[in-house]
């Protein structure tokens, strides 16, 4: 029996894994207790990476679908035809004919990440999506309009803070999202422990609600109102400090007036928190020293999710708690990816062009996920023909699912690069499998940028790969190698270009020069020295030198989440927001503010991008995940799938009163876009006019083979969200905050 350490990559947290094992026989897996950042904590998810390793349903050939039958097939035939077909349909269709999606996987393996890069480059379509649009675009984009790159991102200072906000957000379940926080409910209580508190502001008393010191339900989609409410409360009471930002911060007045119309008595209608509850929580939270605002999913993929998260920004900034011990801060991680794209100038480029049918502005040259439905449906030049999917379900995980199922069905050629054979993937062409976190090195890159602390760990990989199988750096280096030569590159340069790559990233040399480039002027050899990963310590003050916008400060008011505030000043309005607002804001719009209508700074498009009103009979839906949750793939792990059925939607029991529904009954959960059903479960944990549906089920396509998930399939959210209801300046779809109706089978 032999002890091995690896690191678990399915989320942020990056825990250590001890490992004991006789060859590929995985004895026990438990965290690792000499691990300084997770220390020892692990969850569900970590212990079911021998479930993955050992599920017979997981491919370890690529096949090729004949009708409807799989044939395996060699990795030449996959990738060669895969690279032809792509190309092909660019020859025929233009660049855009051929596209790429990849899913979240991917920000959790370097190796694949760093060649994913190249090829899409290489492709060259405009047609490129990932999953960070599904919930992940406002927190990009603000950073890039705040801080200049995309991947400058504040982190809460959790060990040290004396208040931590939560906003739409459930990290004793997530474990942290842009916050990657391990051994959560011991950091999180250890707040209350040295007399500091939680506030969570959620439609739905979450996980970490219960541990927190106080809960405010808020209607979904409303936080910015809050927020607004939060501003003006906190510039009524003197207390907006700068502090330490005053010398780089711009344009706070313009952001002060904005809040001058949202008191806490004119919101408190719109929102459900009442105006004294938003009074006090403002008035603590200026007057504590060290505090930090946070959100995430539930401000993110919302109607106003760049308006949002702007504002947990500006609340932070006005009250001096950004980057000051307690607050949110910026990593220095040793890998610096923030130092990285400047020097590659890829910050995160915006709104350089717009998705042919939806007109939603580009972001990084890629176009939101929302956009993908009607790029595979429409026809014309740039129409979708060839699609490679790297490590996603879309069907599953993105809004607007039956019509996604159809439209990829229809598509003329399918590849995808897949641990199953899914609910996308089951009318690909050709599915590749990938080795597995087990069988590769590890650095979490990403994660060590958006951690509660500094640290550094690679964990090499602990077996080898199946043979069967290949590292997704060995395939998409292969294809880069294969699109090459299908354009009629000489084959020796082809192959060398691949090669290059491949060698470069697979050798380690890449991320030792990355390593010692870093600010904590690490080495490859100094961490392979220290299997279980080093503390570099808590996070520490980086403004203003982290800065990278054009002036060097922090301007407030950008235009293109300035322009958005007349669509909330609308939304106010409808939403039943009391008294009168300014003449300026649904007038000739505010002074200023450019406008946010055709021609402005948002731009045309043809895409509805507000939910309709909400009537009386129905309920705006959100999501949530579990602890035992996260890819769709986990589903068909034995040790996850065990215990209490986890797809259920949560109805407050006036509601389900109402509508005459039980605990445990099936429900119908009606949209403009579809139709599902689902076991109701009656609570209230969650607020009155509201329900709370689990993500990633849906597993009954006839064509997935996934023998575990489909013993009990649940039902797709997504399928009655309308992927073209988005917020306006990211494009994100909105997930939460979907107007239903609900009903009992009958
Ligand atoms: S919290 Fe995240 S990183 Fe840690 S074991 Fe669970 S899934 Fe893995």
């Amino acid at each position: 029996m032999k002890t091995s350490f690896a690191i678990c990559n399915f989320c942020d947290a990056i825990c250590g894994l001890e490992i004991e094992h006789s060859g590929r026989d995985i004895r026990r897996i438990r965290g690792d207790m000499a691990d300084p950042f997770s220390r020892g904590h692990i969850c569900p998810k970590g212990s079911a990476h021998k479930d993955l390793l050992n599920d017979p349903d997981r491919l370890r050939h690529p096949m090729r679908r004949i009708g409807s039958e799989w044939h395996e097939i060699s990795w030449r035939e996959a990738v060669t035809e895969t690279a032809r077909q792509l190309v092909a349909a660019q020859r025929e269709g233009g660049r855009d004919a051929a596209a790429l999606y990849y899913g979240n996987p991917m920000g959790h393996n370097y190796q694949a990440m760093l060649a994913l890069l190249p090829l899409i480059r290489y492709l060259g379509s405009r047609n490129t999506y990932t999953s960070n649009s599904v919930d992940a675009y406002p927190r990009m984009l603000v950073s890039r309009l705040l801080y200049g790159n995309q991947a400058i991102l504040p982190v809460p200072d959790v060990e040290r803070t004396e208040m931590l906000v939560i906003m739409g957000a459930n990290p004793m379940v997530s474990h942290g999202s842009v916050m990657g926080i391990p051994d959560t409910k011991r950091r999180l209580s250890a707040i209350g422990e040295r007399g500091g508190e939680i506030v969570v502001i959620d439609p739905r008393r979450t996980e970490t609600a219960a541990i927190a010191n106080e809960h405010l339900a808020i209607r979904p989609g409303t936080d910015a109102y809050l927020l607004l409410s939060v501003l003006n409360t906190l510039e009524r009471d003197g207390l907006i400090q700068l502090r330490h930002l005053e010398p780089i911060v711009e344009n706070l007045d313009q952001v002060l007036d904005l809040a001058a119309q949202y008191s806490p008595d004119r919101t408190e209608g719109v929102t459900g928190v009442s105006a004294s509850a938003a009074r006090k929580l403002a008035r603590r939270f200026g007057e504590t020293e060290r505090a930090v605002w946070y959100g995430r999913m539930g401000t993110s993929a919302q109607e106003f999710g760049t308006l949002t998260t702007w504002l947990i920004d500006v609340v932070n900034i006005a009250t001096g708690k950004l980057d000051s011990p307690g607050g949110p801060m910026f990593t220095t991680p040793a890998v610096d990816l923030a130092a990285l794209s400047k020097v590659l100038r890829e910050p995160g480029k915006y709104g350089r062009w717009r998705s042919r049918v939806a007109g939603l502005a580009e972001f990084n040259a890629e176009r939101p996920v929302a956009a993908l439905v009607d790029e595979l449906e429409t026809p014309g030049r740039g129409q979708i023909k060839a699609m490679l999917i790297v490590a996603g379900n879309p069907v599953l995980t993105n809004p607007g699912s039956a019509r996604l199922e159809k439209a990829l069905g229809d598509i003329g050629f399918l590849a995808s690069i897949d641990y199953y054979i899914n609910e996308t993937n089951w009318r690909a062409d050709i599915v590749m499998p990938p080795s597995l976190a087990l069988e590769s090195d590890q650095y979490p890159a990403l994660e060590h940028s958006i951690a509660i602390r500094n640290s550094a760990h690679f964990s090499p990989a602990v077996f080898a790969r199946e043979p069967g199988t290949r590292h997704e750096l060995e395939i998409l280096t292969s294809l880069i190698s294969a699109i090459a030569s299908e354009r009629r590159i000489p084959n020796v340069v082809a192959r060398a270009a691949g090669g290059a790559i491949k060698w470069a990233i697979g050798s380690g040399v890449l991320l030792d020069v990355l390593l010692r480039l870093g600010p904590q002027r690490l080495s490859l050899s100094e961490l392979k020295r220290q299997p279980h990963g080093i503390d570099l310590g808590p996070l520490e003050p980086h403004l203003p030198q982290i800065l990278q916008t054009p002036g060097g400060g922090i301007d407030l008011a950008p235009s293109l989440v300035m322009a958005d505030v007349l669509r909330l000043a609308e939304r106010f309005g409808r939403s039943g927001g009391s008294g009168a607002l300014g003449g300026g804001m649904l007038g000739g719009g505010v002074v200023g503010v450019p406008s946010g209508g055709p021609g402005g700074v948002l731009g045309g498009g043809a895409t509805e991008t507000s939910p309709g009103p909400v009537s009386n009979s129905e309920i705006l839906l959100i999501s949530r995940r579990t602890l035992k949750g996260m890819n769709s793939w986990m589903h068909n792990l034995r040790s996850l799938s065990r215990g209490r059925e986890s797809c259920t939607i949560q109805l407050n029991p006036l509601d389900a009163k109402e509508r005459g529904i039980a605990d445990g009954d099936k429900v119908v959960v009606e949209s403009a876009e579809g139709m599902i059903e689902v076991t109701a479960e009656v609570t209230d944990a969650v607020m009155a006019g509201v329900a709370s549906m689990t993500i990633g089920w849906g597993h009954d396509s006839p064509g997935a083979q996934l023998s575990v998930a489909s013993g009990r399939p649940g039902s797709n959210i997504n399928v009655v969200v309308d992927p073209g209801v988005v917020d306006r300046p990211s494009g994100t779809s909105v997930v939460n905050g979907v107007p239903v109706k609900i009903s009992a089978v009958s």
